[in-house]
């Protein structure tokens, strides 16, 4: 395990988050609810708890019922939409979604949870057409990002 110090921003810049991530603690989650909140196939999260973490700014948050009773706070930026963690109900651990943190390139998952909610094309995206950038720009290696 390696602690990594991590700051990200939401995109319009109105919230900032700061905290202390155990790189054990990076998982990615597959599970039907993050799909639909995240918009995305899976969602990226460092576990935190609470006293390591900064928070700048107000965000909003969504109370998420599950089936069992059970309450997550689900938090986003009221003005651009970045999501920004989930916490439960007493606020003592922090689910940083890992993709406005400048160091996400470091936060690789520990481990993937969900895996029978999976989206199975995921486990082949390095076999897939990568382009540098847009969708008209040259095709590339996956890894490098760079033209063949
Ligand atoms: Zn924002
Ligand atoms: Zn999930």
């Amino acid at each position: 395990m390696s602690s990594i110090q991590v700051h990200g921003r939401c995109h319009c810049g109105e919230i900032e988050i700061s905290a202390t991530v155990d790189s054990d603690k990076v998982m990615a989650c597959h599970c039907s609810d993050c799909q639909t909140f995240s918009g995305a196939p899976y969602r990226a999260v460092a576990m935190v708890p609470a006293e390591e973490i900064t928070i700048t700014g107000q965000p909003t948050e969504y109370v998420k019922v599950a089936d069992s009773g059970n309450r997550r706070f689900q938090a986003f930026c009221p003005t651009c939409g970045t999501q920004l963690y989930a916490a439960d109900s007493e606020k003592k651990i922090y689910n940083i979604r890992t993709g406005f943190l400048d160091a996400v390139a470091e936060l690789k998952p520990a481990k993937h949870i969900f895996a029978q909610s999976a989206i199975g094309w995921v486990h082949d995206i390095e076999s897939q057409p990568w382009f540098e950038a847009g969708a008209n720009s040259a095709p590339c290696d996956p890894k490098s990002g760079r033209a063949r």
